[in-house]
């Protein structure tokens, strides 16, 4: 299938699968498999020395997590993929492979809980330093923050949970300026909303635990590369050279435009382990098949709460591109042309005890850590997904204590709005 022609829509269902390739099987089958028979002993020689494709293990590749990679790479403009077990472990993985052996990360510090922890505490003990960039709309705080040794400038293409949307074609120039790659967490908007490749990033991440699987039901998370990344100019040489995991020859000289990728799968993949299961590859596949038609949906039962959300007396700010005087509308309109997404944050006017009164009076909304899935979930980022951090840190991410998230699902927006009503009037 030449993807190329086809559509979102299309490649959504389609991309990465040919039914000749499996026995003709409909739907992409689960290949619930640990290992695959090497044939022959040539035919061994070959796929270990990357001459020929074949999978030997599902440790670092499998049929089904094979088509979730193409689809995704299909979905985000990329030229390979790498799925992994989690959206923490993708991150994890992208970081290290270009940071490794003493390299420094420059960091944007409005970022999901696991990462700034992973940022802040993790990495530093394994010799990656992290330069917190202070100001995410401020282009010089991005420039600030990067040394002769910094190795990749990391950020979310919306912030989560202060839903900040990054100019991510500025943010790529100056890392280009400075021969390093700009790696984007891409989880909030989806390629269906986004797609950072096209603006310059050149490492695209995802939680696909989240809106990709869509249905709260697989962890799994993602690796896309844009293929365009120059790996030669003299900072990555570990990309080119000699690798015991390809016979020592160069991964840059025999995969040059799924570098990235490959060095992850055969080094990270093959040696930390934190693979995915064909299973979970499933269930994100079929989630995937519907991504467009669902983020659409919730989008416009989105902008329903969020107009009902602000004229709430109990609502101090409603915290959504598009709702007036809102900092990122100008970004927004230039990324997010297809709906500003389906996550946002309102502070709750009161104290914590009427908070807790509001949720534990929330009959539908699931009080929940987590986003993206049918079912609309709400939390208190504060307590929950960012209970860990400083209260400043808190703070700089948009953790505010009144703030309460909203990921919105697919339930009918009136029933939605009647739910809050009810648990905001159940508080004096
Ligand atoms: N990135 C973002 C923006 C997230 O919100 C999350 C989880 O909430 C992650 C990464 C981590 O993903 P996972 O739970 O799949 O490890």
């Amino acid at each position: 299938m030449s993807q190329k022609e086809y559509g979102f829509e299309t490649l959504q269902i389609r991309a990465g699968y040919d039914p000749k390739e499996h026995n003709y099987a409909a739907t992409v089958p689960i290949y619930q498999t640990t290992a695959f028979n090497f044939g022959d002993t040539e035919r061994l020689e070959k796929i270990y020395s990357l001459k020929e494709g074949g999978f030997y293990y599902t440790r670092i590749s499998n049929p089904t997590s094979d088509v979730l990679e193409k689809r995704i790479a299909a979905l985000e403009g990329g030229t390979a993929a790498v799925a992994v077990a989690s959206g923490m472990a993708a991150i994890t993985y992208s970081l290290l492979n270009v940071a490794e052996g003493g390299g420094e990360i420059a960091a944007v510090n409005t970022l999901y809980s696991g990462s700034f922890n992973l940022f802040n505490h993790i990495l530093p003990q394994f010799g990656i330093k992290v330069n917190w960039i202070d100001d995410p709309y401020d282009l010089n705080s991005f420039r600030k923050a990067i040394t002769p040794n910094t190795r990749a400038i990391f950020a979310e293409s919306i912030g989560n949970p202060l839903i900040n949307v990054l100019d991510i074609e500025g943010v790529a120039k100056i890392a280009h300026e400075n021969d390093i790659p700009l790696i984007i967490d891409n989880t909030f908007p989806t390629p269906h909303l986004l797609n950072p490749i096209k603006y310059g990033a050149d490492i695209v991440v995802h939680s696909a635990t989240k809106a990709l699987g869509g249905h709260g039901t697989a962890i799994g998370g993602i690796i896309v590369e844009s293929g365009k990344f120059n790996w030669e100019n003299g900072k990555f040489p570990h990309f080119t050279a000699p690798d015991y995991s390809a016979k020592n020859e160069s991964l840059y000289e025999l995969v040059p435009t799924s570098v990235f990728t490959t060095r992850i799968r055969l080094r990270y993949l093959s040696d930390f382990g934190a693979a995915i299961s064909p299973f979970n590859s499933f269930l994100i596949l079929q989630g995937i098949e519907t991504l467009s038609v669902r983020i659409n949906e919730e989008v416009k039962t989105t902008e329903k709460i969020v107009k009902y959300l602000s004229a709430h007396p109990k609502v101090s700010w409603v915290n959504y591109p598009g709702v007036e005087g809102n900092r990122n509308n100008k970004l927004a309109e230039k990324y997010l042309p297809n709906g500003y997404g389906t996550i946002f944050t309102f502070g709750f006017k009161g104290n914590q005890h009427d908070i807790n009164k509001f949720i534990n009076s929330l009959e539908l909304f699931s009080f929940l850590a987590n986003i993206g899935d049918a079912r609309s979930l709400l939390v208190q980022p504060c307590v929950a997904t960012h209970g860990s951090l400083s209260v400043e840190n808190r703070n700089k991410a948009g953790a505010f204590p009144e703030a309460i998230r909203l990921s919105i699902g697919l339930e009918k927006a009136e029933d939605l709005i009647a739910d809050l009503d009810q648990a905001f009037s159940k508080v004096n």
